[in-house]
């Protein structure tokens, strides 16, 4: 079990969880006003192959293979018109290939069958796509204008650990308590600047806790840790 930095958030005299959201949201907005999901795609068709692509892999070398590939597979027929192999073939480099590549054209089956060729933007829909999982749906539809839930990936999970925001390790779980804290109105763009953070500052070896904005309202942060009775509010 990870170390709870929950209460060590109310030990340092931080303030409790749903108020240092507000102030966490608004500092990483400002300092990552340009996160947004790294994935290249041009249509919800693209986006969702994307990312069932992404998985175990960087969102480099998916944009390196999607270029050529969706200049070849434009509609969910065009997946299901070659031998799985010759898929296979093209999709290579982001690892585990035979899955993806079995994953990838049974989607397309059901969404040729179920939902006229098109991606659904409801979260209970994707789920029903054959491995599509509750990550994938959730990236897709937050991406696809229809936040349902909140993303919760390596870096989500990491960085809402470190700033008390639960104290669980499973996702789903994870998950629950960020929807309990986070804004509706926030819910697409929170997973993407945890996710920034913690590529560009919050390291998961190596936390950059003197350059990090968020830093006042951390109760992991590798600073000086001030007595609860220190007046922080003067920092945050
Ligand atoms: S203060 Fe350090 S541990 Fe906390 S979020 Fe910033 S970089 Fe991460």
């Amino acid at each position: 079990m990870a170390r709870s930095y929950v209460r060590e958030a109310r030990r340092r005299g931080l303030g409790r969880r749903r108020e240092r959201i507000g102030p966490i949201i608004e500092r990483l907005a400002v300092e990552h006003a340009d996160a947004t999901i790294a994935l290249r795609f041009r249509s919800p068709l693209e986006l969702l192959v994307s990312v069932m692509l992404s998985a175990q892999t960087t969102d480099t070398n998916v944009n390196r293979v999607t270029g050529p590939l969706f200049q070849k597979y434009r509609k969910p027929e065009d997946y299901l018109a070659v031998p799985q192999e010759e898929l296979e073939r093209g999709i290579y480099a982001t690892g585990f290939f035979r899955q993806k590549a079995k994953a990838i054209r049974g989607t397309m089956r059901v969404l040729l069958e179920e939902f006229d060729g098109e991606v659904p933007g409801r979260l209970e829909d994707l789920l029903r796509l054959p491995g599509v999982a509750r990550k994938t749906a959730n990236v897709v539809a937050a991406e696809l204008g229809h936040a349902q839930g909140i993303v919760v990936d390596t870096h989500v999970r990491r960085l809402s650990q470190r700033l008390g925001l639960t104290r669980q390790e499973d996702p789903v779980k994870i998950e629950r308590d960020l929807q309990r804290i986070v804004p509706r109105a926030d819910w697409a763009r929170f997973p993407h600047l945890l996710i920034w953070h913690g590529r560009r500052i919050c390291d998961a070896r190596r936390p950059l806790c003197e350059e990090c904005v968020i830093e006042p309202l951390c109760p992991s942060s590798r600073l000086v840790a001030p007595r609860a009775s220190d007046d922080r509010d003067g920092r945050a």
